[in-house]
């Protein structure tokens, strides 16, 4: 059995057994465009090719495990179970203007090791294939279909690092961007690296208007090793001169996270070092509130409070380095990135 959204399959199924083309632009406009998810719905083709597609292709490989709406509706966290029984999370947040965003899981789960994430201690499991981000991508559209609105971005901030599944990461970009499938901007989709040097530059020839996300987390390579071993390897010397072949490539703005750990890196003087670091770039900084994660009793971060938060931003709004911080939509869902399926691995002993 094969993904209905491996075109290349489901072509070449096609012309095996002498089903005309121009089928394919109907199953196309009917998964796409309709959000038909089941064989026996697409009522614009014959039930012989109908039959045909059920016995070798199908629509999902993922399951729902879990499907939480915080309080204020803006946000649902889906954790969805694989086929070989890994769980990953999607989470829609919704907004106002309509820009509602998925943020997407590319990798059950993460090698990376940052000290305050709880995605990489489930460790590794394995890559995810194109068609299981795809899937995700799939599902929120059909939920906010049903709300009669639609996706507008993706970012890929949810577990993993893109830039380690970089092939299928890919083609799930381009499915999401092609215009006869889910028709995304390709500067609506974001993705987000601890950085993985050597990828960047196949990136930026892939997708020169696809936006890029970098979990910076503190403006030296003290902090920042302490809390992402990733530094060990790729320092914020090599980072910056990357970056810097990055913008002069292709003149986009680079957003920058940085995860706000009380007593680790919110001291006022590393907003001066952030600031002397991204001074005259084409930056922007998103400050992120940590969402501390209370079973997790060997974990000794707190969230920096919001007023320290605040004054740390505003050093860097006075020397005209733009910056937000990012509103937390989502603390009573355990939806910061991760943390559902940690806490639900933890509960059924995965
Ligand atoms: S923060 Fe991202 S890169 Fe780091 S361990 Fe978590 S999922 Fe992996």
């Amino acid at each position: 059995m094969f993904s209905i959204h491996d075109e290349e399959k489901v072509i070449s199924f096609l012309q095996e057994n002498k089903i005309p083309k121009f089928r394919y632009t109907q199953i196309e406009n009917a998964i796409y465009k309709n959000f038909v998810s089941n064989f026996d719905d697409m009522n614009t083709i014959s039930k012989e090719v109908r039959e045909l597609l059920k016995e070798n292709f199908y629509f999902y490989s993922l399951t729902v495990d879990h499907i939480i709406t915080s309080d204020n509706g803006q946000t649902t966290k889906i954790l969805f179970k694989t086929s070989s029984w890994e769980l990953i999370e999607s989470v829609i947040m919704r907004h106002l203007s309509w820009r509602n965003t998925l943020c997407v899981s590319c990798q059950a789960w993460c090698p990376m090791a940052c000290s305050f994430c709880a995605t990489w201690k489930l460790w590794l499991q394995r890559n995810l294939t194109f068609s299981e981000i795809v899937e995700q991508i799939m599902y929120a559209s059909e939920i906010l279909n049903k709300e009669q609105t639609i996706l507008r971005n993706i970012v890929y901030m949810g577990m993993g690092e893109p830039f380690l599944n970089y092939p299928n990461v890919k083609k799930s970009i381009e499915i999401a961007c092609a215009q006869k499938k889910f028709n995304l901007a390709n500067r609506r989709i974001t993705v987000s690296t601890c950085w993985i040097v050597p990828w960047i530059k196949k990136f930026w020839d892939d997708f020169p208007q696809t936006s890029l996300a970098i979990s910076i987390h503190a403006p030296n390579d003290e902090i920042r090793k302490s809390i992402m071993p990733v530094d060990h390897t790729y320092n914020l010397e090599t980072l910056m001169q990357a970056l810097d072949e990055y913008t002069a490539k292709t003149n986009k703005r680079i957003f920058y996270e940085y995860i706000m750990l009380n007593w680790v890196n919110d001291n006022i003087k590393l907003a001066y070092e952030l600031w002397n670091l991204l001074k005259w770039k084409l930056a922007h900084v998103n400050f992120i509130p940590y969402n501390p994660w209370e079973w997790a009793w060997w974990i000794e971060y707190k969230a920096t409070p919001k007023f320290l938060i605040e004054k740390f931003q505003k050093v860097l709004l006075e020397f005209w380095v733009p910056s937000t911080i990012r509103a937390t939509m989502w603390d009573d869902i355990d939806a910061a990135c991760w943390q559902l399926a940690n806490k639900t691995a933890k509960e059924i002993n995965l």
